[in-house]
């Protein structure tokens, strides 16, 4: 495994434009990118802590499964993400050893990341996503 650093926390809110005020309000931190990813039906909103980012989710669908995790759960942190590279052998590697996986390959993340994600079964409960970047 080659995890170099915690590459984001993913937070599930109801609202990005509700929780954003916390963000930059009163902890001063400031939104530099916000984007829809289809795929996973959610808006996000970035803001850069130091290596780490903090990743707001809300969801854009009943169906998004950030929407059925707030419903479930309420608000709170929804998964931590590993910044690694070689994705797609550690997830050979990772399922070999028998974790769960949720993604058996690789898929396009937010700001272009490959992304995967680790069943929280067998995380001992956290939901877990590796990420790459990919070079240009
Ligand atoms: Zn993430």
């Amino acid at each position: 495994m080659n995890i170099s650093h915690i590459e984001h926390i993913g937070i599930a809110v109801k609202s990005i434009e509700e929780a954003k005020k916390y963000y930059e309000e009163i902890l001063g931190l400031t939104c530099y990118a916000s984007e829809v990813v289809e795929d996973q039906k959610v808006k996000t909103a970035f803001f850069q802590v130091g290596q780490t980012k903090i990743e707001l989710l809300e969801p854009t669908s009943e169906e998004s499964t950030i929407a059925k995790f707030i419903e479930k759960k309420g608000e709170g942190i929804h998964h931590i993400a590993f910044a690694t590279s070689g994705i797609e052998n550690e997830l050979k590697e990772i399922e070999s050893k028998g974790i769960n996986l949720i993604d058996k390959t690789s898929r396009k993340g937010a700001e272009g990341l490959d992304i995967a994600f680790l069943h929280p079964k067998s995380t001992f409960g956290v939901l877990t996503e590796l990420c790459e970047y990919k070079e240009k």
